[in-house]
């Protein structure tokens, strides 16, 4: 998964190129482009059993009606296969990728359950609020379940259970749509699922579609976690396009948009867009799909994010996030990094996360590999594959790097407890996040995993590089999706096989154990180190245009928000020792009493490049709740933005690493 980075740091999303031919598509409204004309490529995914075929028995149905999207409605009808006795249907609660309990019941209504037409009263459990217990009339054989579902408005953060849908387009995601039996592992329940959506739209899924029934797309029957790996991107302005070269797998973008303008892909972008998939196929050897697609939502109505399935991943962003270069820039990563999931994260899973269904908790430490390495990856591949200059890859290891010596809660705190937390960190507040933490098991893994990349280079004498970690842990042979649960001992014993070394330590100092220090040793390794400039890097003034913010932490020590909000401030940096605190409001720079528009930007700016020649302090009148202070910056470096400069004599392993392999 992959939301806004830390304090301005990376990003996410993106999606690149364009091309040409859009197939399929044009056929009759609604139904998957894939799927009726090409069924056979598109996936089941598997189970944890490695299975692709749907498991046998009867399959429960779901008929969804999404006619009523526009105002936020959907309407479910379940049938399910059942017997006298009592009977516990739960609401899938953990939903996979988003590590953490975020399964939106509080949306869920009209909840009626009914056998032979007579009303099976329910019962909430009351310790667990996913779970529903009724009994079942003896001789019954069939349950029906209809249910409402509530999509929220646009306001509404988070992932799969933020804001989906406008009037224009959705992406549906099948768990909020559905009770399953308790009992049996999800990859064990058979589901057969339909979807009829308003007039004129299209859709596009790795569901393999079986058929039409009237306006109603209906898909061939899946195991329920393949279904649920498997969500629906559609809308009115929808386009298909093929990306990368002729492989035995294909790959496509599947985009749903606010308007035809924002489907359109610049031909640069296109073309980076095809070079990601030969650049990953290269990075791992092998592949666990039978096709992969991109489901590109494009609208400002909608939560930015994304979500990693096995042969697809739900990518959101802003509508013009092609076409707008900050956005561009600053979201290169997001369709990368969800597209190394589908080896690392989906194909290889910590076994802790590997659970048989929805209601059992994940244990999420590993998290510094299955989003780290993915991290990591993710920004390789960006450079790689061109969606990246080397000048942008640099700029984030530097914005990284800096960031992570910002974070001092790094002296109380792993890495490794960031990762154990994640379920609480996605949801924490931003302000002091430098003594909180935040979910550093990501951009902090960058470093961490680059630093074990230029060890393993470094001492092999450039004769093997992580790349043969990667090829043995996630290639293998390639073919349809499966599972392989992992432990850290499984990580270990990969590693040593590639290099023999003390990894266990390697990684106890950085992850598990309290590292007062950020892990800056592979950046020097790689013949670069951490310097300050007092312009911003292409990439630092994206991410600030981006997030509609002054990123001055290395220099003042403040993050300002548009309307001048004092986002955060750096522990121990000249604003915080002046008096400084988040969610203070900036009234006045040096007098000049801030006004909300574009030009305070540089105005601040350039106070804060006035200070190496003022010999008194830069002073802020601030609002702090229904009160003034006055706070004297004691800081003359002018203008400081963080930056990679080449270390002299030592190789430059970095530009090594993010050349193209394809
Ligand atoms: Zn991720």
């Amino acid at each position: 998964m992959r939301m806004g980075p830390l304090l301005g740091i990376a990003v996410v999303l993106p999606l690149l190129a364009l091309g040409s031919s859009t197939r399929a598509e044009q056929k009759s409204p609604r139904h998957a482009p894939h799927g009726k004309t090409s069924a056979g490529e598109a996936g089941t995914v598997a189970g944890s059993s490695g299975q692709v075929e749907a498991p046998g028995g009867p399959a429960v149905t779901l008929d969804v009606d999404a006619r009523d999207i526009g105002r936020k409605l959907l309407h479910t009808r379940l049938g399910l296969p059942a017997s006298g006795g009592a009977l516990t249907l739960y609401y899938p609660k953990w939903i996979p990728g988003e590590h953490g309990p975020t399964g939106p019941i509080t949306d869920l209504a009209l909840v009626k359950i009914t056998a032979g037409g007579k009303t099976i009263p329910w019962k909430r459990d009351d310790a667990d609020m996913y779970a529903f217990h009724l009994d079942v009339p003896e001789g019954t054989s069939w349950v029906d379940v209809s249910l409402d579902f509530m999509l929220p408005p646009s306001t509404v953060a988070g992932f799969s259970s933020a804001a989906s849908s406008t009037s224009e387009m959705a992406t549906l995601n099948w768990n909020q749509l559905l009770l399953y039996p308790a009992g049996r592992p999800v990859r064990e329940i058979p589901f057969k699922a339909s979807l009829e959506l308003p007039a004129g739209w299209k859709l596009g899924t790795a569901l393999p579609a079986a058929g039409t029934r009237g306006e109603r797309t209906v898909f061939q029957t899946v195991s329920l976690e393949t279904l649920v790996d498997s969500p629906v991107i559609a809308g009115a302005h929808f386009r298909e396009v093929p990306i990368g070269p002729k492989l035995e797998a294909r790959h496509f973008i599947e985009m749903a948009a606010e308007s035809d303008a924002a489907l359109e892909i610049p031909t640069a972008t296109q073309a980076a867009y095809d070079k990601l998939v030969a650049e990953a196929w290269a990075l791992f050897g092998a592949h666990h799909y039978r096709s992969y697609r991109f489901l590109l939502g494009l609208s400002d109505g909608i939560a930015h994010f994304g979500l990693e399935h096995h042969e697809c991943s739900d990518d959101r962003i802003p509508e013009r996030g092609i076409l707008d270069e900050d956005e561009r820039r600053s979201r290169a990563t997001l369709l990368s990094h969800e597209f190394v999931h589908s080896w690392n994260g989906k194909y290889r899973r910590p076994a802790d996360i590997a659970t048989p269904d929805y209601q059992e908790p994940m244990r999420t430490s590993l998290l510094w590999v299955y989003e780290g390495l993915t991290e990591y990856l993710g920004q390789v591949l960006a450079a790689r594959s061109g969606l990246w200059t080397a000048d942008d890859y640099r700029a984030s290891m530097a914005m990284i790097a800096q960031w992570a010596g910002d974070h001092v809660g790094r002296t109380w705190r792993p890495l490794e407890d960031t990762a154990t937390a994640a379920q609480l960190l996605y949801q924490a507040r931003k302000d002091w996040e430098d003594y909180r933490r935040s979910t550093d098991f990501y951009d902090e893994s960058s470093l961490i995993w680059l630093d074990a990349d230029t060890l393993i280079r470094k001492k092999t004498n450039g004769a093997k590089s992580l790349e043969d970690f990667l090829h043995a842990f996630h290639g293998g042979e390639s073919g349809v999706p499966k599972v392989v649960p992992y432990t850290l001992a499984d990580v270990l014993e990969t590693l040593n096989r590639v290099m023999p070394y003390d990894w266990a330590g390697f990684f106890r100092d950085r992850v598990t154990s309290v590292a007062p220090r950020p892990p800056l040793e592979g950046l020097q390794r790689s013949g670069w180190r951490l310097v300050y400039s007092d312009t911003p890097s292409a990439l630092e003034k994206s991410t600030d245009a981006r997030f509609e913010h002054v990123d001055l932490s290395a220099s003042l020590g403040i993050v300002v928000a548009k309307d001048a909000t004092i986002e955060d401030v750096v522990p121990g940096s000249p604003a915080y020792r002046a008096g400084v605190g988040p969610n203070m409001k900036i009234l006045a720079i040096n007098g000049r009493r801030w006004k909300e528009d574009d030009s305070m930007k540089d105005i601040l700016r350039a106070a804060v490049a006035s200070t190496k020649k003022a010999t008194k302090p830069l002073e802020l009148i601030l609002e702090n709740g229904e009160y003034l202070k006055t706070c004297p910056v004691d800081y003359h470096g002018g203008e400081r933005y963080p930056k990679l400069e080449r270390i002299q004599g030592m190789e430059d392993l970095l530009s090594v690493i993010i050349k193209s392999r394809s």
